[in-house]
Formats: C-alpha cells, sequence, structure tokens
C-alpha cells in the first residue's frame, strides 16, 4: 500500500492509522447504525486491530445488535464523532467509521446489509449488492476473499 488509512474525529482529540488493507467494507442500514450515526446507515471499513494505532480516549457504548451479537461503539467524548465498532462477530478486527478517514473517498463499499430496514429516504448505492439481514457465514466469507483479490 502507498500509505495508511489515517483519520480521527472532528476535534483532533482521537487519531488512528492502520497500515493494513480492510479485511471488508460495507454499508450497514440496520436500525442500530442507524440511531449510532443519526442518519441513513453506517458507512465502515473493518481494519486488523493488530495493524491499528490510535492516539486519544474514546467512549465505548455497547448494545446487542438486532443479530444478537455484540457491538460495542467508540466515539469522542469531546465532539461526539463516531469512529470505531468491535464487533463479536469479528474480534481480531476493529471497524473504522469510513468518513472519519482523512481522505473518506479511499472507502470502497463492498455490499449493502440489512437492506430491509433501509428507509425510504435511503436511496442506497445502486451498483452494490443488497444482503436483507446479516450475511450468512458464506456471505460473509466471500466479502473476506473478494476484498483480498483487490489488494
Ligand atoms: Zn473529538
Ligand atoms: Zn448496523
Amino acid at each position: 500500500m502507498d500509505h495508511p488509512y489515517s483519520g480521527g474525529c472532528a476535534c483532533g482529540a482521537i487519531r488512528y492509522s492502520c497500515a493494513a488493507e480492510p479485511a471488508f467494507s460495507w454499508n450497514c442500514h440496520c436500525r442500530d447504525c442507524q440511531r449510532a450515526s443519526g442518519t441513513a446507515f453506517c458507512a465502515v471499513l473493518y481494519v486488523p486491530r493488530a495493524a491499528l494505532s490510535i492516539a486519544g480516549q474514546a467512549t465505548y457504548y455497547e448494545v446487542r445488535a438486532e443479530s444478537g451479537r455484540r457491538v460495542s461503539r467508540g466515539f469522542c467524548p469531546t465532539c461526539g464523532s463516531p469512529l470505531f465498532i468491535q464487533a463479536d462477530l469479528v474480534p481480531d478486527l476493529q471497524g473504522l467509521w469510513a468518513a472519519s478517514l482523512d481522505q473518506p473517498a479511499r472507502f470502497e463499499p463492498q455490499v449493502d446489509v440489512w437492506a430491509s430496514r433501509r428507509q425510504p429516504w435511503d436511496a442506497m448505492t445502486p451498483t452494490l449488492p443488497k444482503i436483507a439481514e446479516a450475511p450468512t457465514d458464506e456471505e460473509f466469507h466471500a466479502l473476506l476473499a473478494q476484498a483480498m483479490q483487490r489488494r
């Protein structure tokens, strides 16, 4: 890769840098992501935790996601920017909210998940595949393989 994925919150109290490519990237339209973002969906890339360095202290709020799995969301306690997602589904990975990147255009979503929870005012990206709820194990492994091939 040419340069790491770096980013941070609006006030600058929290900064991060990741030296690895994302394991997968998606737009999640579940109700929990809608509430946490205050808008239509969460655009997130998941990177290896071992390759991620974080400066500053995020506050984490844990919820039981609609999938039944535990999801912990990290945000800046000063400015409120959402930054991180830690999900039981992928314990070795950490989610980074795409718009927290210094270069958000580097985000390349692979799929829309929880598409069945889409709000009527959320047009979704027409060219992306849709998964109605959480991906099955098979669908999830296909996403990991697809992301690997992009590198
Ligand atoms: Zn902040
Ligand atoms: Zn979600």
